[in-house]
């Protein structure tokens, strides 16, 4: 953010930097995230654990047909992925919650059914759900 490479003459060659995930090599003492490019913990691992979790969902979404929608705009009737598993949206509240992040503020119940089972789940209000499309 705002940080921009300085002007480079013309004929200057352009560095590529690829953020292929199956050759990246990580250094010896600050290890990038395969991700977003950020120095990362050296746990042994590619990328940030959440970047990660963006990583499957967005791998997830791609194989499933879904559209990221916010966690407000939610509607009873839509499908959405929980941890993967299609759910139906039974049921939306809006309100402020004790969310899991252990912070007081706007949010949104969902109400969801999978098959025979069902419960509610809390998510800020700008929380991103992937709906199937
Ligand atoms: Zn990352």
């Amino acid at each position: 953010m705002g940080n921009h490479p300085p002007p480079q003459p013309p004929r200057a060659p352009r560095e590529v930097i690829r953020r292929d995930v199956g050759s990246w090599i990580s250094g010896p003492s600050r290890p990038l995230c395969a991700r977003c490019g950020d120095p990362k913990p050296d746990d042994g691992n590619l990328m940030h654990s959440e970047c990660e979790e963006a990583e499957t969902a967005e791998a997830l979404a791609a194989l499933r047909g879904t559209e990221p929608v916010r966690a407000e705009h939610v509607m009873a009737g839509d499908t959405v992925l929980i941890d993967g598993t299609e759910a139906e949206i039974t049921d939306v509240r809006h309100g402020d919650y004790w969310l899991t992040t252990g912070q007081h503020g706007p949010g949104v119940a969902l109400g969801w059914r999978c098959g025979s089972s069902s419960g509610i789940m809390f998510r800020r209000a700008d929380d991103t759900l992937d709906r199937i499309s």
